[in-house]
């Protein structure tokens, strides 16, 4: 990823702008606590949510942005008529054209993409179209469309900066963040470490057993259902190798992943002389939320110091690929490239929303995107419409797949 450090000093004269995309969700929320901390260097432009609209609306009131999006018309109507009963100028836009035009408006400084999953790859994309400096936690819109989202990237000078903790890791770790090539910049590897979840020891037999509340209490990171649920079936750490991979320029070969249960480090870069080296804290997004803000200088994130000596210990094994399948499939799915990274998130998607409304069972998640990917050829990615309708297809052949299953 190509940064021009020369265009990186963040104006002292006024606070920055922040769009946020997905503000009700927990990195949202973390976003706008790490915010809150800093008056003076950031001020909320704009918010975004889909369906709590009553915590919207305190995030509203609370933070007095200039724009709210919501999905819903009717949920749009009813939000811009309690925001005026409290005299806010806050102007309630609707949709996706609603999100497109607070990442991309002229008075945004930085957005944060923090939507979950495909809904958010085209607010992404229009926040990268104009240039602004991107906060990116949505990996599902880079694995989607990689190929087409870095060379927006690159023709707009936008800057994307991680905020997904392992890649914001690997950006702490990189010498002078992504200027370089890693051959260039001496690294043999990347390593991306996974808590491997709920159930890294869980009997096999057990594994289809799982219900959804159990699969989202994740050990160590307090997050939103369907990332939860990535993490469980490590099917996240299949994606964030893919997002890696285009973050960094990487070939999947480069990346490892390695189960890191205390979730300590949050992933280390491995250079050529033998060096390695890691970036620590304690598991709170906010960490890697207040480095991108303030990137390249550091501010208070409200996250408390490591102790060390409270940690005490840091374990590493291999994953283990036949527990966990979609890891698996996911490999495969980035060396094949093209339209293979769009249809895999897609058939996750689906397959994770019918887990969580307990349509299947857990192993069967794996199933569906397995099956899926089988009957879908991959093809080039080089424009939207065929990444879109890639996506499309994927998931009418999951929605297929689950039919037939139920009959
Ligand atoms: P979440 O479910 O807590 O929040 C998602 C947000 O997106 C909410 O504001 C929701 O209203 C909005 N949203 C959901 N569907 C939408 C749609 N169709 N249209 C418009 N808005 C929609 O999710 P999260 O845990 O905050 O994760 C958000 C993204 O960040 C995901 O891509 C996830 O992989 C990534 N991420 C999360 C964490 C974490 O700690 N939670 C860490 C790293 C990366
Ligand atoms: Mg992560």
């Amino acid at each position: 990823m190509p940064i021009d450090h020369a265009t990186l000093s963040v104006s002292n004269q006024r606070a920055q702008n922040i769009t946020i995309l997905g503000a009700t969700g927990s990195v949202g929320l973390n976003t706008l606590d790490v915010i809150s901390r800093h008056p003076e260097r950031y001020s909320v432009f704009a918010l975004s949510g889909m369906t709590q609209i009553g915590l919207l609306t305190k995030l509203c009131l609370l933070h007095r942005p200039q724009y709210a999006v919501v999905t819903h018309e009717q949920d749009a109507r009813a939000l811009q008529n309690t925001l005026l009963q409290f005299g806010t100028e806050t102007l309630v836009l609707v949709a996706e054209a609603g999100l497109e035009t607070i990442a991309a408006h002229p008075q945004v400084d930085t957005v944060v993409s923090a939507i979950v999953g495909a809904a958010g790859l085209k607010p992404t994309l229009a926040a990268v179209n104009a240039g602004k400096k991107i906060l990116l936690a949505n990996k599902e819109a880079l694995v989607m469309s990689g190929a087409l989202f870095m060379q927006a990237v690159r023709r707009s000078a936008a800057i994307l900066l991680p905020i997904d903790s392992e890649h914001n890791a690997i950006f702490q770790c990189l010498h002078d963040g992504h200027a370089r090539t890693l051959a260039d910049a001496g690294v043999r590897r990347i390593v991306l470490t996974a808590s491997g979840g709920p159930f890294r020891s869980t009997p096999l037999n057990a594994m289809n057993d799982i219900t959804p509340d159990q699969a989202c209490a994740h050990p160590t990171w307090p997050m939103g259902r369907k990332i939860s649920v990535d993490s469980a079936t490590m099917m996240n750490k299949g994606l964030e190798l893919i997002e890696a991979c285009w973050l960094f320029d990487a070939t999947p070969d480069q990346v490892e992943v390695v189960i890191h249960p205390q979730s300590v480090i949050h992933s280390l870069v491995d250079y050529v002389d033998g060096s390695m080296l890691a970036q620590l804290g304690n598991p709170d997004m906010r960490t890697p939320i207040s480095h991108a803000l303030a990137w390249p200088e550091r501010i208070d994130s409200g996250v408390k110091p490591l102790d060390l000596c409270d940690v005490a210990r840091l374990d590493f094994e291999p994953p283990d690929e036949n527990r966990f399948p979609c890891l698996a499939l996911a490999r495969q799915v980035a060396q094949w490239g093209g339209t293979a990274p769009a249809t895999l998130n897609a058939a996750n998607e689906v397959a994770v929303e019918a887990f969580l409304s307990r349509r299947i069972g857990f192993t069967q998640i794996a199933q569906v995107i397995g099956d899926v990917l089988d009957q879908m050829p991959v093809t080039a990615a080089n424009d939207l419409e065929t990444v879109l309708a890639a996506d499309a297809k994927a998931r009418s052949l999951s929605i297929r797949w689950l039919a037939e299953r139920d009959k």
